[in-house]
Parts: C-alpha cells; structure tokens; sequence
C-alpha cells in the first residue's frame, strides 16, 4: 500500500518502508518519531504525593558522607568537598504511600545496608547553578533509602575500584512518594526516621547536613547539568546498618511521605 503518510511529517512513507507511527507492538515513541528496534522499557518513574501524576526520572545522584555523625563513622573529618555517585535511574524502587514496596535481598552480599536519606527531586535544571538558583528548580522532596552491599563496597574502597557493584543494583533505591516543595514551609526544619521492625535505627535533621540541599546541587551542577526528573539523595545519618530477610523498613520525615520496604529471601 503507497498511499499512507507519515503522521508526524505528514510525507508519503515510500513503498516497502516502515512508518514512523506508533504501532501496536508499541516499538515506536510516537512523540519523537523514533523506531525503535524493540520495544523500550517503560520510563522510570516516582510517586507524588496528593496526584495521580508521577514524576519522571532522569539520573540518581547520591552525595556521601553530608552528616557529622555518619561521615565519622565512615572515617573523614571536617567539611570536606562532597563527593558523589550515582545509581542508574531503573534502580528506582518507587512505593506509594500506604503500600509496601518489595526488595529482594540481592545477589552477591552478605551485608545489605539502609542508608537512610531525604531524597530532592528537581523540577528544572541547567549548569553551574547557585545556591538560590538550585533552590527555584526543587519539585519537593521524599524520604529514600540508598541500599548498600556494604561488604562489597568496603572491598571495592580497600582495592581502589568503582562502587557501582555496592551502590547500583536493582531496586537499591527505593523513594516513598514526593511531596511537593510549596507544601514544606522549612525543609531545614524537617528530621527523618527509619525503624527497623518498629526499632529506630536512625534519624537525623536536614539542618544538621555538612553541605546544605542548595549547595549540593550547585556543586552537582558543575559537574553535570542538572535536568528536569533528576533525583537526589542527600546522604545518610549516623546508624547505618543491616537488614536482613522478612525485615520491615518504615521510613518518614516531617510533612513526608512514609515509605515502606520489606525485604524478601533472595
Ligand atoms: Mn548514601
């Protein structure tokens, strides 16, 4: 058949050729015109508090070591420059409010730790941005938990390797729903929990980090531009530990989401 058009440029698609429409197979992006060969996975994607919406994620920064109490027990002094990581962004373990999300405990450890960490997630973006400037480009925040093979990655610090392989696994980060920036009146205000089984393992105060949430992403844009769905964990306080099969993990912060995970035998 000659006679079909291309619905995006509105040209004749030449006889034998393929159209650039959505197909039913779904392996076309309709808004961008692009075939694709299989169909892609589906966007990774967090939810937001009070919305049928979800947010869109693009990267999954982490900053180490921005708590006093945390950075010490991890062996550093001081104000030091924060350094990052990042996990891929199908590492997203998205969990509503109310629910419970599922980590099965992963492959190759024997030592998973909960970071615990308030997550920020940007709306807007763009490089070497200032303090203020990042500020304006904050959607909200959300309580996370940055998961860690923490035996392979004291073994990778001891060889000098990448930490990908104890930070970057499926489903290390789980992120309870977002809630909207105009909805925290201080977030410097705003203390974080985790409870293990209804222990508390952990907490901490935003006021209480070494770099401020503005001045992460200032430095996080200098190195990389910042861009719309980007996520951020800020760090972890003091209290990291394991976790184990069957463990129930309850994380909240002030005016936040609480986020559940239960771990599951591998
Ligand atoms: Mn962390």
């Amino acid at each position: 058949m000659d006679s079909r058009t291309d619905l995006l440029s509105g040209r004749p698609v030449a006889s034998g050729a393929r159209s650039n429409v959505l197909r039913p197979d779904g392996d076309s992006d309709y808004s961008t015109g692009m075939r694709y060969v299989f169909a892609p996975p589906p966007h990774s994607a967090v939810r937001i508090v009070g919305s049928t919406g979800w947010f869109p994620v693009h990267r999954i920064y982490c900053v180490a070591r921005n708590y006093p109490d945390h950075a010490k027990e991890m062996g550093s002094s001081g104000r030091e420059p924060p350094f990052f990581f990042m996990k891929p962004a199908d590492t997203v373990l998205s969990v509503a409010e109310g629910e419970t999300g599922v980590l099965r405990y992963p492959s190759l450890t024997r030592e998973l730790h909960h970071e615990l960490e308030l997550v920020v997630a940007m709306r807007e973006g763009g490089a070497s941005l200032t303090p203020a400037d990042a500020q304006r480009c904050i959607y909200g925040y959300a309580v996370g938990l940055d998961m860690t093979r923490r035996d392979l990655q004291t073994e990778m610090k001891r060889l000098g390797r990448p930490w990908s392989i104890a930070k970057a696994f499926d489903r290390s980060a789980p992120v309870g729903g977002i809630t909207p920036a105009a909805w925290i009146e201080d977030i410097s205000k705003v203390e974080i929990t985790l409870d293990v089984n209804g222990v508390r393992r952990q907490q901490g105060s935003v006021g209480d980090l070494i770099w401020s949430i503005p001045e992460i992403i200032a430095r996080l844009s200098e190195a990389w531009e910042i861009k719309p769905g980007d996520l951020i964990f800020t760090g972890t306080p003091a209290g990291v530990g394991p976790v184990g099969p069957s463990d129930l993990m309850t994380a909240n912060g002030t005016d936040l989401a609480e986020l559940r995970v239960r771990v599951m035998r591998a």
